[in-house]
């Protein structure tokens, strides 16, 4: 089932996410929504505030972004009560969008290699090291765990200049082909 994605100015997408308790069914289907709903919106990756759930979960597919020229592989996992071990390496711009906030893109710097733990969709714990984009998408789903969004990590002179684009999708003025949820 296809889940409304929430939009900018909600507050669900400030607030500090809980951990997940339950492995069961209806986590599974959640699950299974969330990637439908990413794949609906042609995203890279999608955290439960998105979808108005306030867990610490997110997914991620860098599969379908990674080019063969590229010597990266991409991932499609799904990340459980991650914690967030490390953050190393030279920190470099990069172009990001986010599904909550249609149509804007800017510069956010961060790290160039992450090391995390989580569970993984079978509940299983793990720890792995991360870079590249696979490492910039965990990244921002990360901090929609922590109720962070990528336009306060712009330059604020870059944020000013989008501030009435933001105060548009806050309101509901924008056109999107996937189902959203506004205030
Ligand atoms: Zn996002």
């Amino acid at each position: 089932m296809k889940l409304p994605i929430y939009a900018y100015g909600h507050p669900i997408l400030k607030r500090v996410a809980t951990p997940v308790q339950a492995n069961d069914q209806k986590f599974k289907a959640f699950l299974d929504d969330m990637w439908e709903t990413m794949y609906n919106a042609s995203g890279v990756g999608l955290a439960a505030p998105q979808v108005g759930s306030s867990h610490r979960v997110f997914i991620v597919d860098t599969v379908q972004i990674m080019k063969e020229e590229e010597n990266q592989k991409g991932i499609k996992e799904v990340f459980i009560n991650p914690e967030m071990i490390e953050e190393t390496g030279n920190e470099y711009g990069y172009e990001e969008g986010c599904l909550s906030i249609p149509d804007i893109r800017a510069d956010v710097s961060r790290q160039s290699r992450i090391k995390l733990t989580y569970l993984d969709e079978n509940f299983e714990e793990q720890t792995a090291e991360f870079d590249g984009v696979n490492a910039r998408v965990i990244q921002h789903e990360y901090d929609h765990l922590e109720g962070v969004l990528f336009v306060e990590k712009i330059n604020p002179l870059k944020r000013n200049i989008l501030r009435r684009k933001l105060d548009k999708i806050r309101k509901g003025k924008v056109n999107v082909d996937y189902p959203m949820q506004f205030v």
